[in-house]
């Protein structure tokens, strides 16, 4: 798909029209364009039709919208009447992606998320942002705990290594990680052997990387 995208950007006389949305980092469940609804509101003065502020003029994709169910919302000044697909470019890798329409009704009417919440990465970004955290949280609790099996104390050498990998922990932690891996001394034959070095030999790759 990216390879086609890229042929048709290189091709400036094209007849066909390029897809707008073909560079938009896909939403697993919505995908990567826009939703078509048909529905186009526009601000009402008497405020029984009000868009929100995050979808404005410049970001919104019309025949989009969706109605809101604004008794679900969190309480706001003026309730946002309907939501619309509104493009984004992500703060972490800087792709274009859709802030759906679908998504901000779950955002604020069934997670209850406040009014003013943004949604300000894409889901990939999301995802690998949840996963470091969930390393850190991990880390943390395997190194605090005072009597770790073998296989925790490997897990903990995987959590480590993947939050060097990530640039989370700098590389003065990779010596700690080896010694963790020499004191478990998985030797030959043993259960964690292989996993053993595996391990070994990412935290040897992150040293040098
Ligand atoms: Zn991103």
């Amino acid at each position: 798909m990216s390879q086609l995208g890229m042929g048709v950007m290189s091709h400036s006389s094209m007849k066909v029209p390029a897809d707008p949305y073909a560079d938009f980092v896909p939403h697993p469940r919505f995908g990567r364009g826009p939703r078509r609804t048909g529905l186009d509101p526009a601000n009402t003065p008497d405020g029984s039709v009000f868009l929100h502020w995050h979808s404005g003029p410049e970001v919104r994709v019309p025949g989009t919208a969706i109605a809101a169910n604004t008794t679900d919302q969190c309480q706001a000044t003026v309730p946002v009447t309907h939501y619309f697909d509104a493009r984004r470019v992500c703060r972490q890798c800087a792709r274009p992606f859709l802030f759906f329409a679908e998504e901000q009704k779950h955002w604020y009417e069934e997670l209850k998320f406040p009014l003013e919440a943004d949604c300000l990465e894409c889901v990939p970004c999301r995802k690998a942002e949840q996963r470091l955290q969930a390393a850190q949280r991990r880390y943390a609790s395997l190194l605090g705990h005072p009597q770790r099996s073998v296989a925790e104390t490997l897990e903990l050498v995987e959590c480590g290594v993947f939050l060097v990998e990530a640039g989370v922990f700098s590389k003065k932690s990779l010596p700690k990680l080896l010694g963790l891996l020499k004191a478990v001394g998985a030797a030959p034959g043993s259960a964690h052997h292989e996993q053993a070095l595996v391990l070994r030999a990412r935290v040897v790759a992150a040293e040098v990387r």
